[in-house]
């Protein structure tokens, strides 16, 4: 179990302890994280997967996984596989307790059977625009189907009839028998199973009648014992339809499960839905659902966002009960803050400009202590000798004052090395230019009698004969959000063309050369960066996970 699953109090936990002072629940807090598998998941459900094991974690009770797997057009085991990875990576476990909504149609029928004899349920046989004209809208009441008053054996017979295949698609409906005057639309008799002949990734062709949702859900929360059905807000409206079944069938309002509804997650530049994400990965927008410049788990974990903080940014969030939407730079800023504890820092120039050391032996290598953790200590060497590179943009001939980077006749220090001044500009026939010569304070590196000579500026470098060469890829937001960081009605019109940046021939110091995909780094001054799976030995790949300038951290101290 993840460690840092401790959310601060909020509504939801007021509500558990209410119940518990109440006497409810002796059974113990039983939660559960029912995604439907029809896409993988994204940092939205993180956040309620945070919410529901975290819940559990703190009340010493249970939190199942549940594949709500009831509409079989969309769903498939490519998205269950993943869904149970991407729990597992973020910390959380659910030890034998997996289910699936599939498991229970037997029974889930058996109470929609039970629903007809108590006379709170009937076969419809409206077409589905009838349906809608008698349904009535805010304002107007709803009429009631000329098939309401159906015998219970009438129901009972055609309802057998819907599930032995006798009728097809869209011809009956089973309908809850409630109130079609009812303020509230989801409580005007709402369809509770309808008849689709469609093999179920699980249960193939032994059903050709599949259970709504809004029945499934609650009953399935019944059967699991749960206790607390933490939703999110756009289910509030069918919470009485939720208590009504269970009131219905009878369930004990001691032990049965309650919904709670929060507000979803909504962050700024950033889709969160799945419907949306498919989109861009069928449309081939993106490299697939965990392209890292994705919101989804997997996207995030290839990006090189660590379990630990996607978990602190949950509650950080914490939960409400009003939608709003949060900066995405709070989430960036819980990965800088993990990863500057945790990555060890490396030099690495992503796109090179050649120097030469004139004055430094030829054919000579050293090796220079270097620090990789500034937090926990750790140190490795980096060798260095008279062909380096430097940052193309640490070098500008033509220089402004407050330019504390190499110029000429300017002096830097390298990095964990030496002062250098530069002395000439090599270019090409175009005026490019292709290298600098400089010269070097043999004394000035660790321990030199010039060591504390005082130069403005630092630069990180690579020497030329050991660097290895890497692939980095560089992203920005996906989405290009208006003012108010809202997601535009034409989001595919609002993707950002320049949201990736590969560079083909960066250089990187040779203490990086064996590592594998998932590894962290401080490339210095450049950011964090993560060994993309991509990697082989023989080709490195490093996907930048963000830059080292923190808007967060400004905005708080603002
Ligand atoms: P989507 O609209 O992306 O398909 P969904 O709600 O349909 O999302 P489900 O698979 O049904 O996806 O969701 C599983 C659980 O995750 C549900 O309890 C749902 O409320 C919760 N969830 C989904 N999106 C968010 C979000 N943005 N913030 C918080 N919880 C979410
Ligand atoms: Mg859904």
């Amino acid at each position: 179990m993840a460690e840092n699953t401790t959310l601060a109090s909020n509504f939801i936990q007021n509500a558990i302890d209410e119940d518990l002072r109440n006497g409810k629940y002796k059974q113990g807090i039983h939660t559960r994280f029912p995604p439907e598998p029809n896409g993988y998941l994204h940092v939205g459900h993180a956040k309620s997967i945070c919410l529901n094991f975290g819940l559990a974690a703190q009340y010493g009770g249970l939190c199942n996984l549940r594949f709500d797997d009831t509409n079989p057009t969309k769903e498939d085991v490519e998205y269950v596989d993943s869904i149970q990875e991407d729990v597992k990576w973020l910390g959380f476990t659910w030890d034998e307790r997996k289910f699936y909504a599939s498991d229970y149609f037997e029974q889930l029928y058996e109470y929609a059977v039970e629903l007809i004899r108590r006379g709170k349920a009937y076969v419809c046989d409206l077409t589905a625009e009838e349906m809608r004209a008698y349904r009535g809208t805010l304002t107007e009441p709803g009429r009631e189907s000329p098939y309401r008053n159906r015998t219970v054996a009438e129901n009972l017979e055609l309802f057998l009839g819907m599930k032995n295949g006798v009728f097809a698609d869209g011809e009956r409906v089973l309908r809850a028998k409630i109130d079609m005057s009812s303020p509230n639309i989801t409580m005007r008799d709402p369809v509770i199973y309808r008849i689709s002949h469609t093999s179920h990734h699980r249960t193939g062709d032994v059903w050709c009648i599949y259970p709504m949702y809004d029945f499934a859900h609650p009953l399935s929360d019944a059967i699991e014992g749960i206790t607390h059905s933490v939703c999110t807000l756009e289910f509030e409206d069918h919470r009485p339809l939720y208590d009504w079944l269970l009131e219905s069938l009878g369930f004990d309002v001691e032990t049965r499960p309650r919904q709670i509804e929060f507000a979803r997650l909504n962050l700024t530049n950033t889709i969160t839905s799945k419907r949306k994400l498919r989109q861009l990965v069928e449309g081939g927008y993106v490299r697939g659902w965990d392209d890292p410049r994705m919101p989804t788990i997997s996207g995030m974990r290839r990006r090189g966002y660590t379990a630990a903080a996607i978990r602190d940014f949950c509650e950080r969030i914490g939960v409400a009960k009003g939608n709003s939407l949060v900066d995405v730079a709070m989430l960036e800023h819980c990965v800088r803050e993990d990863l500057n504890q945790n990555a060890a820092r490396v030099m690495a120039v992503l796109r090179p400009l050649r120097v030469v050391i004139t004055n430094y032996p030829e054919g000579q290598t050293e090796h220079l202590l270097a620090e990789s953790y500034p937090s926990k200590g750790g140190q490795r060497y980096v060798p260095f000798s008279r062909e380096i590179y430097i940052e193309q943009e640490d070098f500008m001939e033509e220089a402004p004052k407050k330019f504390f980077r190499l110029k000429p006749g300017g002096e830097v220090r390298l990095k964990h090395a030496y002062i250098i001044k530069c002395e000439e500009v090599v270019k090409d026939a175009q005026g490019n230019i292709i290298e600098l010569r400089c010269t070097y304070d043999p004394d000035s590196k660790m321990g030199g009698a010039t060591a504390g000579r005082k130069v403005k500026g630092t630069l990180h470098w690579v020497a030329a004969d050991t660097a290895v060469k890497a692939e980095v890829r560089l992203y920005d937001f996906l989405l290009q959000t208006d003012e108010n960081g809202e997601t535009p009605a034409d989001f595919i019109a609002a993707l950002n063309p320049n949201s990736l940046e590969v560079i083909e021939n960066a250089l990187i110091e040779p203490s990086v050369c064996w590592t594998a995909a998932g590894t962290h780094y401080q490339f210095l001054r450049e950011g964090y960066f993560c060994v993309d799976p991509d990697t082989t030995p023989e080709h490195l790949v490093f996907n930048r996970v963000a830059g080292l300038r923190d808007s967060w951290a400004k905005v708080k101290k603002g």
